[in-house]
């Protein structure tokens, strides 16, 4: 049996900083020449290389051409790798897994996010178990093919999926929580993978990369004492295209006239507006409450149990499509890379 082949993609984070001794700031280092000083790469069952960005990023400078460039990376050696796993600052890791999980349209190979919470050469980090087990997951293979075939994140002993994630905590090793799809895998004495709740690749479907992604979006999350000036000047932002509107609870709204007209207004004019929970958990359920009625009525998207990252980058990435007026709101309340119910 051939080994199987991993690229880790290093783009930046934690897990490759090393503290500035001038400052005690941490920053990014070069990978490549790390990854050699791990010597627990070479035990694995499978055969690593490591490609890292020209500059490497602290995530919070993520952004779409950095996007753009992992996709060209996975592209560009997806014939000749098994897997990929990307190395990605923990702050905006969901954000990018969510993004990834729609640029690349019938996957047939497992993209693992990971990073941590500790540089890797830190004496207690939790880099190691995590840039070890994610390598491991990817390389998993069931009669010469890859056993998971999506986007995926790692962290702290559970493999989630990609889109379905949020960073929940700055201080603590699990960093992640997928309130809404149970992890896809969990690493304990074994690897234990739920194969029932993977997505499967359409058989016969080459891979497809989506490099367009529209950033003309934005969030607005409510809040009780919201002014309308504050709602106005957000539905009027010059250029904005789709707006993910954090709700409370189950989808759940001001009732006010002022505020109900100011949404309206906003969608007459062409502004797609999606309802999303500022719970991490559970679902927008638009006309259960007399307060999420109205919404209905104006015609809001119904973001389901999305969570906001991954409804920024399906706006962005159905903006991009170029995907018509009419049928927007079907598409986005479809589940496309298993993002919603
Ligand atoms: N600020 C870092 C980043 O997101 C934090 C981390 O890597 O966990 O790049």
């Amino acid at each position: 049996m051939k080994r199987p082949r991993i690229l880790l993609i290093y783009t930046g984070g934690t897990i490759g900083m090393v503290k500035q001794p001038e400052t005690g700031t941490l920053k990014a280092f070069n990978f490549e020449a790390m990854a050699e000083q791990i010597p627990e790469l070479k035990l694995l069952d499978c055969d690593t290389e490591t490609v890292s960005f020209e500059t490497p990023i602290d995530s919070s400078d993520m952004s779409v051409s950095h996007w753009v460039q992992m996709v060209e990376i996975i592209e560009g050696s997806y014939a000749s790798y098994d897997g990929f796993v990307v190395l990605h600052g923990s702050d905006t890791m969901s954000y990018s897994a969510a993004a990834l999980s729609f640029m690349l349209e019938h996957l047939a190979k497992p993209v693992i996010f990971t990073g941590s919470q500790l540089p890797i050469g830190d004496l207690r980090t939790d880099a190691k178990e995590n840039l070890i087990t994610s390598i491991q997951l990817a390389a998993l293979q069931e009669k010469g093919v890859s056993l998971i075939t999506e986007v995926c994140l790692y962290f702290e002993y559970k493999l989630y999926r990609g889109n379905r994630t949020t960073k929940i905590n700055a201080a603590h090793f699990q960093a992640f929580n997928s309130l809404n799809y149970p992890p896809l895998a969990e690493s304990g004495v074994s690897l234990e993978v739920s194969k029932h709740l993977l997505l499967r690749p359409k058989k016969g479907k080459a891979l497809q990369c989506h490099k367009k992604m529209d950033p003309a979006v934005g969030v607005l999350k409510l809040f009780p004492g919201i002014s309308a000036a504050f709602v106005e000047s957000v539905l009027k932002t010059p250029g904005l295209k789709a707006l993910v509107m954090e709700t409370y609870g189950a989808g759940n709204a001001p009732t006010g006239d002022w505020f109900l007209q100011l949404l309206s207004q906003a969608v007459k004019n062409g502004l797609i507006i999606v309802n999303v929970t500022q719970c991490s958990g559970g679902s927008v359920l638009m006309g259960h409450y007399e307060s999420s009625l109205a919404l209905e009525n104006i015609q809001l998207i119904n973001g389901k149990d999305i969570s906001t990252e991954a409804a920024l980058a399906k706006l962005m990435y159905l903006l991009g499509s170029g995907v018509s007026t009419t049928s927007f709101k079907t598409i986005f309340e479809t589940a496309l890379r298993g993002e919603m119910q």
